[in-house]
């Protein structure tokens, strides 16, 4: 079975909008700033997409875009101004950034209470240790369309390849946290096609076209691409072979519309739930 990532992502996204409204009577509406730095135009396009996504629920959002010449000094000031605004629940700098600027200064100034990207080493630390903080946009999503299956977490053995901050290493914790055994595979591990053929829950977040093919998968799995490459001919594609894969995996995310969608939804869930921590303040 395929898993629509669209359709999910709609979902959650009309179960957010009925909160925001819930907020709204209330008086307060849930704020994100998106600061994007220079023009680079896939940034851009995700700073659209995220903008159209706050206004569709209900959720204001700032956009700022600064000058690809502008300072880190600048830069962290305005996040200052932000950390401080009543009005922002979420602060969120679009990545990459220009060379000037570094990106752990600029991602460590963010509070953590405003943290909605699930960044700041405060906020990776709190998932690690089990507690509350925000967890990243990705992996979040990611769990929930493992959850969409209906399929049990608990002592299935589940490989994550990949093992950056923002993908795998969460992803990883979630997956621990909900008591799967998980192993975590990267560029240095050996024979990585048997380790993926023991996979109940394969998670690929490598950044290789269709790299995994359909002899890495186990029968019965529950596969999730989240890789996006794009090909010369203009094609996008995951780092799964999905048809391949497919034949053998019970469930599956295709690319698009797998785990993209869920991406900004997870945004405007993790910007919810920092507003509904304002209310109660
Ligand atoms: P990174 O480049 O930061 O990490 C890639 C990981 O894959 C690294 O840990 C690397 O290992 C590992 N890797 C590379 N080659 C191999 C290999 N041959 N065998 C095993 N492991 C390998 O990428 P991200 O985590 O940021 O993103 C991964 C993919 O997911 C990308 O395609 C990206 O575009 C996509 N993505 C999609 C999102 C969405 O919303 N759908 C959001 C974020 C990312 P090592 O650490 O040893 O170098």
């Amino acid at each position: 079975m395929i898993i629509d990532g669209k359709a999910i992502a709609k979902m959650k996204r009309e179960e957010i909008a009925k909160e925001v409204a819930k907020l709204n009577a209330k008086r307060i509406t849930p704020g994100l700033a998106v600061i994007l730095v220079g023009d680079d135009p896939a940034s851009q396009i995700y700073v659209r997409n995220k903008h159209r996504a706050c206004k569709e629920t209900g959720i204001y959002s700032r956009e700022i875009t600064l000058a690809k010449d502008t300072s880190e000094e600048d830069l962290l000031a305005l996040i200052d101004k932000l950390n401080a605004d009543s009005a922002i629940d979420g602060i969120l700098v679009q990545l990459p950034l220009p060379k000037q600027i570094d990106p752990d200064k600029v991602i460590e100034r963010i509070s953590p209470h405003k943290d909605v990207d699930g960044f700041h080493p405060v906020n990776a630390g709190a998932l690690l240790t089990g507690q509350e903080g925000f967890v990243s946009c990705t992996p979040l999503g990611i769990m929930e369309l493992i959850k969409s299956t209906g399929q049990e977490i608990s002592g299935k053995d589940a490989v994550v390849i990949g093992r950056s901050n923002i993908v795998g290493k969460p992803v990883a914790h979630l997956l621990l946290r909900e008591n799967a055994t998980v192993t975590i595979c990267h560029s240095r591990t050996r024979d990585l096609k048997s380790i993926c053929q023991r996979a109940d829950i394969l998670v690929a977040a490598i950044g290789k076209a269709e790299m995994i093919t359909g002899d890495y998968i186990k029968e019965g799995a529950i596969v999730i691409d989240v890789g996006i490459n794009r090909l010369e001919s203009g094609k996008v594609v995951g780092d799964v072979a999905f048809e391949e894969a497919s034949k053998k995996a019970t469930y599956i995310t295709p690319v698009p519309g797998g785990v993209g969608p869920m991406t900004i939804t997870m945004l405007l869930y993790n910007t919810l739930l920092s507003a509904r921590k304002r209310a109660k303040d």
